[in-house]
């Protein structure tokens, strides 16, 4: 291909193979130019576009790499989610279980205080009734299938939990925590009660005389009517006499405050204990006194020996009981378990 430059016209020679004849086209100079600039125009475009391509191409491709990479951080952080949720559900299954051995212990410790209030003597309740499991739908196993199934071997089939059942499990959960919050509060309340009770019971016996007087638990004369040792004739005796032999610890059976101390023909050396509630006990025939008036004496501490001075046969004690004054039998009095007036 040749082009040949004419001042209004431009000559394309198209030059075939050598045995055949050349081929010219006249065309006018504007429309080469015209040509030239839309080839120009063409070519240029074609390069825009292709830049253009090239970087949409390049843009997608980034794109797709980011979105991929934020594919795979959601599915990272869903699995995790996942992984939380589950773990919350298995959370609240174990509250749930932790809500049901605590509301156990609460009714054992019901029990207990029961139990303390019997051995003290105070007013025991009957024994509370169980609370229903938190668990939706559980049944409780029976005693004797619980007590044989003592491995710790678990199974059963597959059965997941459904995202429902694990909501209502979990407000079943905080209904009895908060059932079980105020239990314990009135069991807190209840202890105390029981505790003051206890004490006031315990201060009671301490005041009360409830124990023997000697090691010796041998009565020689009871309280009553008796056929007097020495004069032989139907006489009162006011008190027990306890076998014991001469010196002998005698205690004071009760808490109390040494009134009087003395000796004469008829009580020999003799001790007088102020207690409470218009009560006195009355030691008699003492071989020695071994306290003074006004002392403080504590239930059991020894206040004197065994002897036989006085109107006496032999070494005894004589034990008396005075209530507002009058002698009373001492027999009742000698039994921890009494309930006292
Ligand atoms: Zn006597």
């Amino acid at each position: 291909m040749k082009l040949k430059w004419k001042p209004k016209k431009l000559t394309l020679v198209i030059i075939p193979d050598a045995n055949q004849s050349v081929v010219r086209f006249r065309i006018p100079h504007l429309f080469a130019y015209i040509a030239a600039a839309c080839l120009t125009m063409l070519l240029l475009i074609s390069m825009i576009t292709y830049v253009m391509h090239s970087h949409t191409l390049k843009q997608a491709s980034e794109l797709q790499t980011k979105l991929s990479g934020a594919n795979q951080q959601w599915s990272a952080t869903l699995t995790s989610k996942d992984k939380t949720i589950e773990q919350l559900q298995n959370e609240v299954i174990q509250l749930s279980q932790q809500a049901d051995q605590m509301k156990t212990q609460v009714e054992e410790m019901k029990k207990l205080e029961n139990d303390l209030k019997s051995i003290a003597g105070i007013d025991a309740k009957p024994a509370a009734t169980e609370v229903a499991s938190t668990q939706s739908g559980a049944k409780s196993e029976p005693a004797e299938k619980q007590t044989t199934d003592a491995s710790s071997g678990i199974g059963g089939s597959p059965n997941p939990a459904s995202q429902e059942a694990i909501m209502k499990l979990g407000e079943q959960t905080l209904a009895s925590f908060t059932a079980l919050h105020s239990e314990v509060k009135e069991l807190q309340t209840s202890f105390t009660e029981t505790k003051q009770k206890v004490a006031d019971k315990q201060n009671l016996l301490r005041i009360t005389p409830t124990l023997f007087p000697t090691t010796t638990k041998v009565i020689t004369s009871t309280f009553g009517y008796r056929t007097d040792p020495f004069t032989h004739r139907p006489s009162f005796h006011s008190g027990i006499d306890f076998g014991a032999r001469e010196n002998d610890p005698v205690f004071a059976t009760a808490d109390g405050k040494v009134v009087s101390i003395g000796t004469d023909i008829f009580h020999g050396n003799n001790i007088v204990i102020e207690h409470s509630k218009g009560l006195r006990t009355w030691y008699m025939h003492l071989n020695k006194i071994l306290v003074n008036k006004g002392d403080s004496v504590e239930k059991g501490s020894t206040i004197g020996l065994v002897g036989s001075t006085g109107r006496s046969t032999g070494p005894h004690l004589h034990y008396e009981v005075l209530k507002n004054g009058e002698s009373t039998d001492p027999k009742p009095y000698l039994n921890t378990n009494r309930k006292d007036e």
